[in-house]
């Protein structure tokens, strides 16, 4: 088989660079070594910027989006038994954020990839990348015991933290810029109404919490956990008596309970690989950077990264100009770093620390009591949040 870009990973990244090609009109096959139910199975992000709108819009995948994502205008910032809302909209000129869970989005991009008839190989196994730093790169992969090839011009490695495109590049080609943080997020979902229409971050003695959710009548709810936490220790009653815990009065008197359909735990890491680009073999998304899921930032990051890699391309195939190919790892990185601060500072603000006493809590509430009275300060977290310009 032959394609003009072999996509490895059907993940937001993967699928959002593959429509907009497409859309294009630049051939493309994306491979993925699980099956579509299992991708649309795993719970995920849930807030999108403006710029990641944008992209869904151009590649004509954005109708359901408009129709059922919700715009938010602010969230609160919770701490010393009391919140305070950081109005987006008024703080950045008149930006917001969407709420829209990346299962509907990760839906939506296959449908349409389907609808366009474009192919998709589900459930590879051993899927490699070789010879990208030649002119002639090409994948090889495993399906149903027979071994097959695609041969490429480029190869966009969108295949996540554990695939097998970064794990492909010499290690004196790459450098890793790691931190990994104590403790974890344990999530649940569940259908009840959102204790608030906007998200509440709280910052407790106890430990973080975040309140968010899915749509008018699905709640997404965090708490704070240590790593050595299982999910079968926590029973719902457990979790939502930890939730009120962490919450102002108010918010804790108003919260709706009912049983979880998700609960899982997820550990928090900051991560960049630098540089993202390896001869014809592109790194994108989680596959080269992660974040902590403290300024939502995941997610919008990979398609910072689809929108840099797809104008490159684009002016490969159409003006046979390299100067945005050979860009992509320095613009995308220059975007993903910011990005990396934010998220890091964000979860740093937030959470207790296994070391932390009295002392570091009373830092962390002078630094929100600062961040919410000040309007330079507040104004520079809204920017942030709603996303850097490309
Ligand atoms: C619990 C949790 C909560 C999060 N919350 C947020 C949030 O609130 N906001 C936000 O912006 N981000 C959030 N994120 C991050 C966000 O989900 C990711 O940044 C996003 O999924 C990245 O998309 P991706 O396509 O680059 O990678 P992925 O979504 O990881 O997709 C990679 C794809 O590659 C496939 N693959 C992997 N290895 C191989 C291989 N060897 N061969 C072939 N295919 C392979 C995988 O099956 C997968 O389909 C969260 C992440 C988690 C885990």
């Amino acid at each position: 088989m032959r394609t003009q870009i072999a996509i490895i990973g059907s993940g937001p990244s993967g699928l959002l660079l593959g429509q907009l090609l497409t859309e294009a009109g630049i051939d493309n096959v994306i491979i993925d070594r699980v099956d579509r139910e299992y991708i649309l199975g795993r719970v995920r992000a849930g807030v999108l910027e403006e710029g990641t709108v944008a992209l869904m819009d151009h590649a004509k995948a954005s109708r359901r989006l408009h129709a059922e994502g919700l715009p938010h205008d602010g969230f609160s910032l919770a701490f010393d038994g009391r919140d305070h809302r950081i109005d987006l909209f008024g703080l950045t000129g008149g930006k917001r954020v969407t709420v829209y869970g990346q299962t509907e989005l990760t839906r939506d991009l296959m449908d349409r990839r389907e609808a366009g008839g474009a192919t998709t190989i589900y459930d590879a196994t051993d899927v490699q990348p070789h010879d990208f730093e030649t002119a002639k790169p090409y994948i090889t992969f495993q399906k149903d015991g027979t071994a097959h090839r695609i041969d490429c011009d480029f190869i966009a490695g969108c295949d996540g933290f554990h695939g097998a495109s970064r794990k492909a590049v010499p290690d004196r080609a790459i450098t890793g810029y790691e931190r990994v943080y104590p403790f974890g997020w344990l999530g649940i979902l569940s259908d009840v109404a959102p204790v608030s229409h906007e998200l509440i971050y709280a910052n407790h003695p106890r430990g973080f919490a975040l309140c968010s959710m899915r749509s008018e009548t699905r709640s997404r709810y965090y708490i704070q956990c240590a790593l050595d936490e299982t999910v079968e220790s926590w029973t719902d009653d457990r979790f939502w008596d930890e939730l009120r815990r962490r919450l102002p009065a108010h918010h804790a008197e108003a919260l709706e309970t009912a049983p979880s359909f998700e609960k899982s735990i997820a550990p928090l890491r900051s991560f960049v690989a630098e540089p993202m680009r390896f001869g014809r073999l592109f790194l994108v998304g989680d596959a080269a950077h992660i974040v902590p899921p403290t300024g939502a930032k995941g997610l919008n990051l990979a398609a910072s990264d689809v929108n840099y890699l797809f104008a490159g391309l684009l002016e490969h195939y159409a003006e046979s100009s390299n100067a945005g190919i050979d860009a992509y790892s320095q613009r995308a990185l220059a975007r993903v770093w910011k990005a990396v601060r934010f998220s890091w500072w964000m979860t740093t603000m937030m959470h207790r620390f296994p070391d932390s006493g009295p002392f570091d809590q009373k830092i962390q509430e002078a630094e929100l009591d600062y961040l919410t009275h000040s309007q330079a300060a507040s104004k520079a977290l809204a920017e942030n949040y709603v996303g850097l310009p490309y």
